[in-house]
């Protein structure tokens, strides 16, 4: 995204919306732009709820720490049961220390250590050894700064989700989510894994109940300037308009975003690409 079609993007946000998230898919901080936009982002009222995989904390963190537009900071922790675990527990050490100097500098600031995997076994491994990282940097270190209950991993339910770990320092599990795909010549919704990662061929019909907050909470601008319903739809498959070419408002009220907010609300969903996603089920039937 251009830096002129950012001042767009963000003066439009302002007219419906008081926090934005620099992402749809892949890493923000490695725009070559990002150190701009933020401060872009600080002539405005809007807030920052920045969700990043962390890599490039050692180097953007000071950056992040220094701008008042940044409110929250969101690690997607989880990824790194994929990575070696030497490198895994090297971005880890460096999100901790992200997370300490946080605590001292911006005590203000809200940081989620996301694990998104509840429910998948190839990740407990790596469950087991963050959840010890993080007790031994906040709970068991002597700088802790009062007794704190150990972290573990045994409360999670879908209506309790959020474990204090220390000052507004969170650790946030959530079920693990497929990206929902629609097959291009047919627009019909495609099969997907469910929260185990596990494809149930022939079981898992084409869903047309459910709902989520999309079009009411959110909405997400692509790089390009297309408007899409919510942050999986990251090639366009729901595309509402040109942020170039209407007001954003403009954009919530036609009759395609009206269609589909009203689904939601009737818990119908009324996309083929709706009836791929799996995120959507966080939201109940
Ligand atoms: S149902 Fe899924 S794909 Fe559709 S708008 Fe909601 S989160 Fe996005």
């Amino acid at each position: 995204m251009s830096s002129e079609l950012f001042e767009r993007c963000i003066a439009e946000a302002a007219t419906v919306a008081e926090n934005v998230y620099f992402h749809v898919l892949g890493e923000p901080t490695l725009h070559p732009g990002f150190g701009l936009f933020l401060k872009k982002l600080e002539e405005t009222p809007l807030k920052l709820n920045l969700t990043t995989n962390g890599t490039t904390i050692a180097r953007t963190g000071k950056q992040i720490l220094a701008s008042p537009a940044v409110r929250q900071v969101n690690f997607s922790t989880h990824a790194y049961a994929e990575l070696p675990q030497d490198a895994a527990l090297a971005h880890l050490q460096e999100v901790l220390d992200f997370c300490k100097m946080a605590n001292a500098v911006r005590p203000d600031l809200y940081i989620n250590l996301r694990l998104w995997n509840v429910g998948n076994a190839a990740s407990h491994s790596w469950n087991e050894t963050f959840i010890a990282k993080v007790n031994d940097a906040f709970v068991n270190s002597s700088d802790a700064t009062k007794a704190a209950p150990q972290i573990s991993l045994e409360h999670f339910c879908s209506r309790h989700k959020s474990f204090p770990v220390t000052g507004r320092i969170y650790l946030h599990q959530d079920s693990r989510f497929e990206w929902p795909k629609v097959d291009e010549r047919t627009g019909s919704a495609l099969q997907t894994k469910d929260e185990r990662g596990e494809y149930s061929e022939g079981k898992n019909p084409k869903n047309t109940a459910g709902t989520c907050r999309a079009l009411d909470t959110h909405v997400a601008i692509l790089h390009d300037g297309r408007i899409v319903a919510c942050c999986l739809d990251h090639s366009g498959q729901i595309t509402l308009g040109h942020i170039q070419e209407q007001s954003l408002l403009e954009i919530l009220d036609t009759p395609t975003a009206r269609n589909l907010r009203e689904g939601f609300e009737k818990h119908e969903l009324r996309h083929p690409f709706c009836q791929s996603c799996s995120f959507c089920k966080r939201f109940g039937k």
